[in-house]
């Protein structure tokens, strides 16, 4: 493989110095399947993108400029004082790195020497001085979301927790409870008029980030592995490439 590739491909190289990034959706991409995982990070294959949710950038964006305006005033946004929660939006200097992708919150794990990072939409502080996590989603369903009870928000549910491990690694209090604005385009209405309605709910999450730190040394351990993993029983990808080349192998 030459260092050209390897640089471009940004793949893991356990000789390497500087630390080796790795960003929230990458563990996230670990907890999904080893082999995936693997091939993208060590073998410079990654899953083909999907494509850009511009729509839900757009509510995210919007949402920032908002909950910035009462952050500035040190007030609690009115969706904070509706659902009777103890907060207001925090002022402080390191939150516009910490929403930058790419940057985001940071954490050098000196024993692995791997950099994990995670861009948060939003920080608020209680009057314990506790940071809370607060994460923005857009999206247009028939039911109301007020809870996440689905199996796949267990995916958001590790987002939230990850973000909360970041930022107690950074050394602040963190409060153990987070906060998912969620926002519902309504679909139901009769004209469209250049207009889409949502109907937002402030959905708590008490997360617990203990499994954290052991799957960033399980991840380490499979970066440094020189077997590809196990495919995921689950995954119905793999049987699907196993099966189209052996049917190549007969063309
Ligand atoms: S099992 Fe699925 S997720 Fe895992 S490597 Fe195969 S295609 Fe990727």
């Amino acid at each position: 493989m030459s260092k050209e590739y390897k640089r471009k491909r940004n793949l893991y190289n356990p000789e390497s110095l500087k630390p080796y990034k790795i960003s929230r959706s990458k563990i996230e991409l670990f907890i999904e399947c080893p082999r995936c995982f693997y091939t993208d990070r060590k073998l410079g294959v990654g899953r083909p993108r999907g494509f850009p949710f511009n729509l839900n950038s757009a509510v995210d964006e919007l949402l920032k400029n908002e909950f910035d305006q009462y952050r500035a005033k040190g007030t609690p946004h009115p969706l904070i004082h509706k659902n009777g929660i103890d907060a207001i939006p925090h002022q402080i200097k390191e939150l516009d790195v910490w929403r930058q992708n790419f940057k985001g919150v940071q954490y050098h794990d000196t024993q692995t020497n791997l950099l994990l990072h995670g861009a948060i939409d939003d920080l608020w502080i209680n009057s314990d001085g506790e940071l809370i996590v607060v994460d923005y989603k857009a999206t247009s369903k028939k039911d109301k979301i007020d809870r996440l009870n689905d199996t796949w928000h267990i995916t958001y549910k590790r987002q939230m927790e990850i973000y909360q491990w970041l930022i107690d690694k950074n050394g602040y209090s963190v409060s153990n409870t987070g906060y998912f604005v969620y926002c519902n385009a309504d679909r139901s209405r009769q004209d469209f008029n250049n207009l889409l309605e949502f109907d937002v709910n402030v959905i708590p999450y008490k997360g617990s980030w203990s499994w954290v730190s052991s799957t960033i040394q399980d991840l380490h351990t499979c970066l440094n592995d020189d077997s590809v993993p196990a495919p995921s029983k689950y995954c119905e990808y793999c049987a699907y490439l196993d099966a189209t080349s052996a049917v190549h192998k007969h063309i």
